[in-house]
């Protein structure tokens, strides 16, 4: 795995080419220097809403609190930048999820949970005036476990509705192939462009920072769903096209082995 550079020797007379080894990663070492970003990538993130909140409450307190309009504004803000706080911890304690804890399985209804899941969602399907259909048969069962279960089905669904368009559209699908069921979110959103696609599971990777800001997101939905799926013993598939929509489909077995 070495690489290797050439370089012209800084001769007077002649040049040789010399062979200049600049470093060897090993899988190890290049786990540890994930493992290095992300808490350099989650200190950071941390920071922003935590730099945020002290310093609009310490203006507060140095007086601006006396004008209700401007008290108003920044308690707002320290409002928004707790939830992202909340959000940010959220995910890094599912994503730790994924990672450590063993598997405790049980017998899922993969309808039941789509359709639990979409209870709390259904503000953010009113505001766009969006449509949800679930076709999935009650026959779709998996052995599996719940919680990781359930955090992927959640993650893609905000994801299909919060990058959706007014007056869209997201399907919900389970269909039976083999020993394995295959779910199908596909919705008619934003869609991806092919230079993103690549990058989308990856920690922290956001397509656009702005726009996923204003919807509360982390960065951290996908990569989540990417890891629980892997340790459900799954896969994690995604078509999509910029400015026509996107399909994420999740393969489970039906039973981990
Ligand atoms: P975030 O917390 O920003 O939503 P995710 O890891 O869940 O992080 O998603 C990464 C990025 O992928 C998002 O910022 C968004 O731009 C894009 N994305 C995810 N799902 C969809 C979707 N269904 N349609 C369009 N874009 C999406």
């Amino acid at each position: 795995d070495a690489n290797v550079v050439w370089m012209k020797a800084p001769r007077e007379q002649a040049t040789y080419q010399v062979a200049v080894l600049l470093y060897d990663i090993t899988p190890v070492k290049q786990i540890q220097q994930m493992q290095l970003d992300f808490v350099s990538n989650v200190s950071h993130e941390l920071k922003t809403p935590v730099t945020s909140i002290l310093g609009f409450t310490e203006t507060l307190l140095d007086g601006a609190q006396d004008e209700p309009a401007v008290r108003q504004e920044f308690l707002e803000i320290i409002a928004a930048e707790s939830k992202r706080l909340t959000a940010l911890i959220q995910d890094i304690i599912a994503l730790s999820r994924g990672q450590q804890q063993q598997l405790q399985l049980t017998r899922v209804t993969i309808g039941a949970v789509v359709q639990n899941l979409l209870v709390p969602l259904q503000q953010m399907v009113a505001d766009k005036q969006l449509t949800v259909t679930v076709t999935i048969p009650p026959t779709a069962q998996l052995v599996t476990d719940q919680r990781k279960f359930e955090q992927v089905v959640k993650n893609l669904l905000i994801n299909g509705l919060a990058y959706n368009r007014v007056g869209g559209h997201l399907s919900v699908t389970a269909t039976k192939v083999a020993q394995q069921w295959q779910l199908v979110f596909n919705d008619n959103g934003l869609g991806i462009a092919a230079d993103d696609q690549v990058r989308i599971f990856e920690r922290f990777y956001r397509v656009d920072k702005a726009r996923s800001h204003h919807q509360g997101g982390t960065g951290l939905g996908l990569a989540i769903v990417k890891e629980l799926v892997m340790a459900l013993g799954g896969q994690v598939h995604l078509k999509s096209q910029l400015g026509v929509g996107s399909t994420f489909t999740v393969i489970l077995p039906e039973q981990i082995k």
